[in-house]
């Protein structure tokens, strides 16, 4: 039962909701650690950090899981025996605004499958969806809105007017690789084009899905390379303005063509989404980040982007914490955004002396002390000689935290 939404009579819905959150689960709202999946009753709800307003909790769910299309990596891909169901536009809405009232989800992400084969068919009752909890149900919350690869211009304008940040996934880095996933879905034609009509709905209008768009890949199921993943990522967010990536690692597919494939490790999404925090906050440039790649153009699952990065270029180091500026601050492993902020600020009105200082300002001192001089410290440069073991030491404790070493 979940959570005494449905009143008697409603077995049907509640079917329904059970098979199309179970069906959205690989549909990322927000990045979750190394975590595939999520089994609760309430597996529907997401809490995710969303622009402007926090951290809130989104109802997920797929408005059909009928697909006439191929794509391997997917759950719902055409030929699978598995239940089906869709959902109309008023009940879904209205099953919303229930968890909505019962104060379970403060917004909606909302997702599907292509249903018959006419995608803007569909987004046409995803649309109805949205519509009636804005109108009738005056739901000023955030609404996250899937464009459906291939549906037409009116209905990513329709999407763009109703909801608060609208994403088209695009699964794989280049057409070549999507081409190994779907015989039926195309790179440019059904997706990119979608991404550059919401970038041009949204130049035209600023109050146009206001929290932009953001995208999707599958990682390991066409043998592509993280630096591919990076590459295609980097241009995105230059030419439609993309507002973030998610990756979500392959799983096989049971009774399906993927079967036999092998699952890709949870954590290489999460070096994926190091990499691209390191392009997308930090405002490193691709070239840089691309000095964690090894040899065959991934990253390394045992160790840290940033702190291979940082050793690749032993001559910025050891940063001067008085004197550094922004910008080298930040190139020191255990130092973001907001400590090299605070370091900046602190040091107009005194020098900062310890380690002690620093971790007030939220650094890692035991990341960064190799990479930093402190007043007082003996040589410049003699710290660097620890800096195996430490990274190995850092190694395993990431790698524990994320379920994937004991
Ligand atoms: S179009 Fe969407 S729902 Fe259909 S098989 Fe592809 S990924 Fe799955």
């Amino acid at each position: 039962m979940f959570y005494n939404l449905f009143e008697s009579g409603e077995m049907e819905v509640e079917d329904k909701l059970h098979i199309l959150t179970a069906a959205a689960r690989y549909d990322v709202c927000g990045y979750n650690g190394t975590s595939r999946t999520n089994d609760s009753p309430l597996r529907f709800l997401h809490r995710v950090a969303v622009p402007g307003k926090g951290t809130v909790c989104l109802f997920k769910v797929l408005m059909t899981n009928v697909c006439t299309n191929d794509c391997a990596y997917c759950v719902n891909q055409v030929g699978r025996d598995v239940r089906r169901s869709t959902f109309r536009p008023e009940e879904l809405a209205r099953l919303f605004m229930q968890t909505h009232d019962k104060r379970l989800a403060q917004g909606l992400f909302l997702s599907s499958a292509i249903g018959g084969g006419n995608p803007s068919r569909m987004m046409e009752s995803m649309i109805d969806t949205v519509a009636i909890l804005r109108q009738r149900y005056e739901f000023k919350g955030y609404v996250h809105l899937k464009i459906l690869p291939g549906a037409s211009l009116d209905c990513v304008e329709e999407a763009c007017k109703l909801a608060d940040r609208v994403s088209v996934n695009m699964e794989a880095p280049t057409a070549k690789h999507l081409a190994k996933l779907s015989l039926k879905k195309h790179l440019h034609q059904d997706i990119v084009e979608r991404m550059r009509w919401v970038k041009k709905l949204r130049d035209a209008d600023e109050s146009l899905a206001p929290s932009g768009q953001t995208t999707q890949f599958v990682v390991g199921a066409a043998s592509e390379t993280d630096r591919e993943l990076l590459n295609t990522v980097t241009a995105l967010y230059r030419e439609v303005e993309l507002r973030r990536a998610y990756f979500s690692p392959f799983v096989p597919v049971m009774n399906s063509r993927s079967e036999g494939l092998h699952a890709a490790p949870p954590i290489r999404g999460h070096r994926l989404y190091q990499a691209d925090w390191l392009l997308r906050v930090y405002g490193f440039p691709l070239q840089e980040v691309e000095l964690a790649l090894n040899e065959k153009g991934n990253l390394p699952l045992t160790k840290d982007p940033k702190m291979l990065i940082a050793r690749s270029q032993p001559w910025l180091f050891p940063v001067a914490i008085n004197k550094a500026s922004y910008d080298e601050l930040l190139r020191v492993p255990g130092i973001g955004p907001i400590s090299a902020n605070r370091i900046v600020e602190a040091r107009k009105d005194h020098s900062i002396d310890s380690l002690e200082q620093l971790k007030k300002m939220r650094v890692v001192t035991k990341r960064a002390a190799s990479f930093i001089w402190l007043p007082g410290m003996p040589v410049l440069g003699k710290q660097a000689s620890f800096m195996p073991q430490l990274e190995e030491d850092m190694a395993q404790e990431e790698l524990s935290l994320a379920g994937v070493v004991e």
